[in-house]
């Protein structure tokens, strides 16, 4: 059984905790590896090797830092295609989408090889008589990232890419159900040039994450998950004097006016509910059908779904892959049998897929969903789309801002003066105008509102940057004989 251990000081280190978690194929059900749990004693010695690192990578000049992540950059290039074979394996998403996600996370590289114009501080001469006034920016520390399963390449990249050009030593404690493509991201790192200690990878569970929630040489978290453990992440590590950015769960509405063009808006729907098996925290779960064409819209909807082809993402022709895992899969089974018990209508019924070895579920549509009803007011992360219907706009906005989540959201309309009225209404942090899945370029930031975001700043971007980095204020003067003199009064310029 293939073994998956941490990576500190640029190597691998097997685990010493006796503890390890199981790693599965999701598309034939059987484990593949075993991944080493950490203690709080390994979290310990992570973040030492961090922490010893960070003394010097902090002293490197930012030119040498910026060629070590254009040669990653080089490097993720050329290793595409295996580090999406290794997505596939564990995770499940197909070989498109896999590629997708890295293509995506690469940007973020690309982003931070610039980081250094973002580094800048101001300047004022003179502020007072021979005295100047400059900021600067420095690195936090040693900084940690806890990320979520369903993006194991990209979510990293968001984070470590600027957390090290800016000068910080980096560890992650990435999803315990597909640990490897970090460890193939880690030695990336290393043949890039990154020195020792400066990229660390701690395999765990909540012991791990717990450790890190509380050590004191840890000065930021950057956490992606579901909400209720990014609450807790957040308010843990706060607690512990931490800054942290912590991104939860969502509920994403797109919401079709009856000026769209209906074919687009189903292909859109189509396209970001079922895409990674719904398995995307950008994904479109709730279509607000404006009523006049919501019989015509779930009818393009339904009539796009049996040309789904979902297979194992090793075959090349599947378009949606299995779910991570086998409980999960039923979870999300539950909500569509629950449904009809709730009033809702299941127009297309995926469930009886999920039989098998392999954690396949089929594409799922339920109409005339409602607030209150499970399927609405849970996150199902799932192929399962539903359609609540809608009297116009005000109730779609209405529906929308109600909403508990706020990650993102879409309308699809043709009209510009409309759409701009929503961007401006929308209690949301994405927005897309006639754009399923809005995930922002990486050089604006990425994050949601309300229970999608706990923390100020947005992820990746200028915000990452900005999280990543403290701010210094140096006053100086040179000294002048001929304007020396005591004074006990505040410093004042005037
Ligand atoms: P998760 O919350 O179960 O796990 C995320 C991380 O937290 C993992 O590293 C895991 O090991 C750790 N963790 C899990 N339970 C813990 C506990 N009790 N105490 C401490 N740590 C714990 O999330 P997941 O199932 O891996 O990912 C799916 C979720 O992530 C969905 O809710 C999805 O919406 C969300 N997500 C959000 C975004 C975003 O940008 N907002 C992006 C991707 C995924």
């Amino acid at each position: 059984m293939q073994r998956i251990s941490h990576w500190v000081g640029n190597r691998v280190v097997p685990g010493t905790s006796g503890r390890t978690g199981k790693v599965f194929n999701p598309a034939t059900g059987e484990q593949q590896a075993e991944v080493d749990l950490a203690s709080t004693a390994e979290v310990d010695a992570v973040v030492a090797s961090a922490k010893a690192a960070f003394v010097q990578w902090r002293a490197t000049n930012m030119s040498r830092r910026a060629e070590v992540m254009f040669r990653m950059r080089e490097l993720l290039d050329a290793n595409r295609k295996e580090l999406a074979s290794i997505l596939t394996l564990e995770h499940g998403k197909v070989a498109s989408d896999a590629l997708g996600e890295i293509a995506r996370g690469v940007e973020n590289v690309e982003f931070a090889c610039g980081v250094p114009a973002l580094l800048k501080g101001g300047y004022s001469e003179q502020a007072s008589t021979g005295v100047d006034v400059y900021s600067i920016r420095q690195p936090l520390g040693v900084v940690a990232g806890i990320t979520p399963f369903n993006f194991p390449a990209m979510v990293p990249m968001w984070m470590f890419a600027n957390a090290i050009m800016c000068g910080n030593a980096f560890v992650l404690k990435p999803s315990e159900k597909d640990p490897s493509a970090s460890m193939f991201i880690a030695d990336l790192l290393r043949q890039a040039g990154l020195p020792d200690g400066v990229f660390s990878v701690v395999h765990g569970d909540k012991e791990a994450v717990d450790r890190i929630l509380v050590h004191p040489d840890i000065a930021a978290v950057s956490f992606v998950g579901s909400t209720p453990i990014a609450k807790y992440v957040y308010e843990t590590g706060t607690r512990n004097g931490k800054r942290v950015q912590a991104l939860g769960g969502a509920k994403n509405h797109m919401l079709v006016l009856p000026d769209a063009d209906l074919d687009m808006a189903a292909d859109a729907a189509v396209s970001a509910a079922y895409g990674s098996a719904g398995e995307r925290c950008m994904a479109v779960s709730v279509v607000l059908a404006v009523e006049s064409v919501a019989d015509r819209l779930v009818g393009k909807i339904a009539e796009r779904i049996p040309n789904i082809k979902v297979g194992p993402g090793s075959d090349p022709s599947s378009e949606m892959g299995p779910l991570i895992s086998r409980e999960h899969r039923d979870k999300v089974a539950g909500y569509v049998s629950g449904a009809a018990a709730e009033g809702a209508t299941v127009v297309v019924d995926g469930t009886p897929r999920a039989a098998g070895e392999g954690y396949f579920l089929d594409p799922s549509l339920i109409d005339r969903v409602k607030p209150g009803m499970r399927c609405y007011d849970d996150e199902i992360f799932g192929p399962v789309l539903s359609v609540m219907r809608v009297s116009g706009y005000e109730e779609g906005l209405r529906t929308i801002n109600d909403n508990q989540f706020g990650n993102g959201t879409a309308i699809f309309t043709r009209d510009g003066g409309v759409a701009r009225q929503f961007q401006f209404d929308v209690n949301v942090g994405m927005v897309g105008v006639n754009v399923p899945i809005p995930v922002p370029v990486s050089y604006y930031s990425f994050g949601g509102w309300k229970a999608s975001l706990f923390g100020d700043q947005h992820m990746y971007g200028p915000e990452g940057v900005t999280f990543y980095t403290r701010t210094k204020v140096v006053t100086s003067r040179w000294p002048d004989p001929r304007t020396s003199s005591v004074d006990l009064g505040f410093p004042q310029n005037r």
